[in-house]
C-alpha cells in the first residue's frame, strides 16, 4: 500500500469541463486530488475546448431550470476567483413553429419556475430583431438570462484553481489501467498513483476506461462541425447590437436542433451550428469517413439563406468537436454498481454544462 502521503483522496481522470469542475470542488474542500488528462492542456481532442458556449434556463425539464440557478452561482463565483470575465448574459432566442411541442413545454417551465422570458410574434421578432427571418407560424421565446459561456478561459481558470488549492493538474498523461478495490491504483504513462476514490469523466473515451471494470455505458460519440458564417456586414450580429444567443427547435429543414451565438470570438464570423453529427470512434475524428456523409452543412447553408439573411450561406470556417450522447440525452452522474468509491460522469452532450458540485461533495 502507498505511504499515506501518497494516498489521494480523489485521483479524476480527464481535463475537460467536467473533470476540471470535479477537482476544483474537490480540492475547494480541501481533498487532495491529482487530475490526469491524457493530452497536452489545452487541447482540442474533447467536447470542452473552443472559445463559447450556450448556458440558459429555458429547457423542457424543471430539475434541469432548477439545477441552473446553483449553475449561474457557481459560474459567478468562479469568475470572481479568477478575476476575469467568462460570462456575458445575451438572452437565448427560441425560435420554433408556434405549436411546437418541445417550445411550449420549455416556455411552461419558464412560467412555473419564474423565469423571465417572453413571448415574441412574428411581427414583433421582426422588430426587435430585423435580420432575423422567419417562416409563416414560427414564433419566439426569448429566456433573457441566457448567454454565453467563454469556455477556454473557464477550464484555464479552472485549472488555475486547482493548482492554487493544493491540487495537482498533470497533462500528457493518459490512463491505461485502473485496479479497483481500496485504495483504487491507476496506472497512467507516466506513473502510478493510489487514492481513496477515482472519478472517470473522460467524455468519449468513458467506455474504453469502464470495459475493463465490467461495465458499458450506452453513450455514443458524435463528430460535430462547428461552423462560423461570415457576416455581411460586421458585426450586425454581434453582442454590441445585443443580438442573442438562439436555439432554433424542429425549424425546417432542420430535424435536430440549430444554434448560434452572436458574432465576437472571431471577428465577423457568426457561430452557428448543427445539434448533430456523426458517429465516430474519437481516436477516428478527423479520418474523412467519419464526416463524408452528414448533410450538417447543407441544412445549416439552407437555416442561414433562409433565416439569417445578413450571413455569407456557406461557412467560413469549420471546427471539428466530439459530442457523448446517452440515448435520452440524459447525463450519467453515478457510482459503479461494484465499486462505490469510483464515480462517472458522462453523457454531457445533450444537457446543460452543469458544473458538478453535488458529485464531489458526495466523496
Ligand atoms: C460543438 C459543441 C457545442 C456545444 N455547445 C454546448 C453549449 O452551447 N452549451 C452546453 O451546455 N454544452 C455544450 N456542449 C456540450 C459540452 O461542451 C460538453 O457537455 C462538455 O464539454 C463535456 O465535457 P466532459 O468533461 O464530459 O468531456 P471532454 O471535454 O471530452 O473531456 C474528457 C477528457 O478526458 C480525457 N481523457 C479521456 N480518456 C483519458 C485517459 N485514459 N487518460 C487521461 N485522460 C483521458 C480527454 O482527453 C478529455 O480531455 C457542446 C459540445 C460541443 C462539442
Amino acid at each position: 500500500m502507498a505511504a499515506q502521503k501518497d494516498l489521494y483522496d480523489a485521483i479524476v481522470i480527464g481535463a475537460g469541463i467536467q473533470g476540471c469542475f470535479t477537482a476544483y470542488h474537490l480540492a475547494k474542500h480541501r481533498k487532495r486530488v491529482i487530475l490526469l488528462e491524457q493530452f497536452f492542456l489545452p487541447h482540442s481532442r474533447g467536447s470542452s475546448h473552443g472559445q463559447s458556449r450556450i448556458i440558459r434556463r429555458a429547457y423542457p425539464e424543471d430539475f434541469y431550470t432548477q439545477m441552473m440557478d446553483e449553475c449561474y452561482q457557481i459560474w459567478a463565483q468562479l469568475e470572481h476567483e479568477a478575476g476575469t470575465q467568462l460570462h456575458r448574459q445575451t438572452g437565448l432566442l427560441l425560435l420554433g413553429m408556434k405549436e411546437n411541442s418541445e417550445l411550449k413545454t420549455i416556455q411552461a417551465t419558464l412560467s412555473r419556475q419564474g423565469v423571465e422570458h417572453q413571448c415574441l410574434s412574428a411581427e414583433e421578432l421582426k422588430q426587435r430583431f430585423p435580420n432575423v427571418l422567419l417562416a409563416r407560424g414560427e414564433v419566439g421565446v426569448l429566456d433573457k438570462s441566457g448567454g454565453v459561456l467563454y469556455a477556454d478561459k473557464a477550464l484555464r481558470a479552472l485549472q488555475d484553481a486547482i493548482r492554487h488549492l493544493g491540487g495537482l493538474v498533470c497533462d500528457g498523461e493518459k490512463v491505461m489501467e485502473i485496479k479497483p478495490g481500496f485504495p483504487v491504483t491507476v496506472k497512467s504513462t507516466a506513473g502510478i498513483y493510489q487514492g481513496k476514490s477515482l472519478v472517470i469523466t473522460a467524455g468519449p473515451w468513458t467506455n474504453q476506461l469502464l470495459r475493463p471494470l465490467g461495465i458499458e455505458l450506452p453513450l455514443q460519440t458524435l463528430r460535430i462541425n462547428v461552423c462560423y458564417w461570415r457576416e455581411k456586414v460586421p458585426g450586425s450580429y454581434g453582442v454590441s447590437q445585443a443580438f442573442p444567443c438562439f436555439l432554433g427547435l424542429g425549424l425546417s429543414p432542420a430535424p435536430h436542433h440549430i444554434y448560434g451565438l452572436p458574432s465576437g470570438e472571431y471577428p465577423g464570423l457568426m457561430k452557428v451550428c448543427y445539434h448533430h453529427g456523426n458517429n465516430v470512434d474519437p481516436e477516428e475524428r478527423d479520418c474523412p469517413e467519419a464526416f463524408s456523409d452528414i448533410q450538417d452543412v447543407q441544412i445549416l447553408g439552407r437555416f442561414v439563406r433562409d433565416h439569417l439573411p445578413d450571413l455569407e450561406p456557406t461557412p467560413a470556417l469549420l471546427e471539428p468537436c466530439l459530442y457523448t450522447n446517452t440515448p435520452d440525452e440524459h447525463f450519467i452522474l453515478d457510482r459503479h454498481p461494484k465499486y462505490d468509491n469510483v464515480v462517472i460522469g458522462a453523457g454531457f452532450s445533450g444537457q446543460p454544462d452543469i458544473p458538478q458540485s453535488q458529485s464531489s461533495e458526495d466523496l
